[in-house]
């Protein structure tokens, strides 16, 4: 892709910063990229992530223009992990979504949404409704658990942490690449286009970016990592629960991750008894190999959310663009918000950010 321009400043290393480093100094971009921690990306949401990419599940939550991006990034995912410095675990083995009885009721609630996103987004693979044998030919070890479920093919996950390692390393070799760690920065730090200063800056900054976008606002999300090497899950596994959608998203080297509480809160103190004991018992619930399972981080984020939950591309002023309010689906419509910034700057147009649904400007 040819740039029309030489230098960009980037502001934030957690998911959209670091992705955009790279996209941006593959195309042959000079890049500084300024973090406020450090380049372990520990205030990341992205670090606490179990980054899922479950389109067709998170349609219960999300409009249709988040399930188009999440859809889009299920086949940009592979392209993106290609060029990076490291491999990085990725698969497409579908969700399964389970429920106990006293569920039932919201279970068919979720079923009739997803059958209604379904008709909306045909390119999806169809959802199917399945019985304990499906079950258990899907995942041997909970057959007998489960009476029903629902499947969503072709849906996946990858590990994001092997991720951002794998970014970092990229953007470490490349020769275009400036990495300042310690350093917090915002727009007005600098004057693009002038003299010794970058031609664009780009604001990643997920929710340190608030006091320039007072509508940012955290959701607290509380998840634990557990090492379980009795339990023989494939693929993620949701649980459909009155409160918010519980999941178990097997990783690498037998480490589950389990999760997410979804609380109105910009709070990030460490996760409370009541989060903690949900989640395991959730869990446990599902396989009771969980129970010989060791617990390996409680952690604690909050989601970059914009008050319509849904994700924005916006040029406060000439030079200058914002990606933020990734809210829940980051990992699941990155490389849709990376494709649609790319465009925006390599040819002053947003087709392909207005495919998605997304209001921005031409011209950028
Ligand atoms: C509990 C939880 C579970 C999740 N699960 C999933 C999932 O399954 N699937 C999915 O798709 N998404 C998931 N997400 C969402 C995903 O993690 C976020 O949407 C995504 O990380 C947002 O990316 P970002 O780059 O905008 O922000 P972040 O990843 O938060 O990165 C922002 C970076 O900016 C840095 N920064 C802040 N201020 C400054 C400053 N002044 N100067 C320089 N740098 C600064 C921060 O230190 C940070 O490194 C989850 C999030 C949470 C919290």
């Amino acid at each position: 892709m040819n740039l029309p321009f030489r230098s960009v400043a980037v502001l934030g290393a957690g998911l959209m910063g670091r992705l955009l480093a790279v996209s941006l100094a593959q195309a042959g971009c000079r890049v500084d990229l300024y973090e406020a921690g450090s380049a372990d990306a520990e205030g990341a949401a992205a670090r606490v992530a179990a980054a899922m990419l479950a389109p067709l599940a998170e349609s219960a939550v999300a409009p249709v223009s988040v399930v188009r991006m999440g859809q889009h990034a299920l086949s940009r995912w592979p392209e993106l992990l290609a060029s990076l410095a490291q491999p990085v675990f990725f698969q497409r083995e579908g969700t399964l979504v389970l429920w106990h009885r006293q569920d039932a009721a919201e279970a068919s609630r979720l079923a009739r949404v997803l059958a209604a996103t379904g008709t909306q987004v045909p390119e999806l693979a169809p959802m199917q409704a399945i019985d304990a044998a499906a079950i258990a030919a899907l995942e041997p070890s909970l057959g007998q658990r489960f009476a029903q479920g629902l499947f969503l093919p072709g849906e996946g996950q990858l590990d994001n942490r092997a991720l951002l390692a794998s970014l970092l390393a990229t953007l470490q070799a490349h020769p275009n690449v400036s990495l300042h760690w310690q350093s917090p920065r915002a727009p007005a730090d600098f004057s693009p286009g002038t003299t010794g200063q970058p031609d664009w800056v780009i604001d990643c900054r997920g929710l340190g970016a608030k006091p320039q976008w007072q509508a940012l606002r955290g959701v607290r999300g509380e998840v634990i990592r557990v090492h379980a090497p009795e339990v023989t899950l494939k693929r993620p596994t949701r649980l459909v629960h009155p409160r918010y959608p519980l999941y178990i998203a097997p990783k690498p080297d037998n480490l589950f991750v389990i999760g997410a509480t979804e609380i109105e809160s910009d709070d990030m103190s460490p996760a409370s008894v009541r989060s903690t004991l949900e989640l395991l018992s959730a869990a446990y619930a599902v396989h009771s190999g969980f129970a010989e399972a060791r617990i390996v981080e409680i952690a604690t984020q909050c989601r970059p959310t914009l008050p319509d939950n849904l994700p924005s591309i916006r040029q406060p002023q000439p030079r200058v663009l914002q990606i933020n309010g990734l809210y829940r689906h980051g990992f699941m419509i990155a490389p849709a918000l990376l494709d649609a910034t790319m465009e925006l700057l390599a040819h002053g147009h947003a087709t392909l950010a207005r495919s998605f649904g997304m209001e921005t400007s031409d011209n950028a």
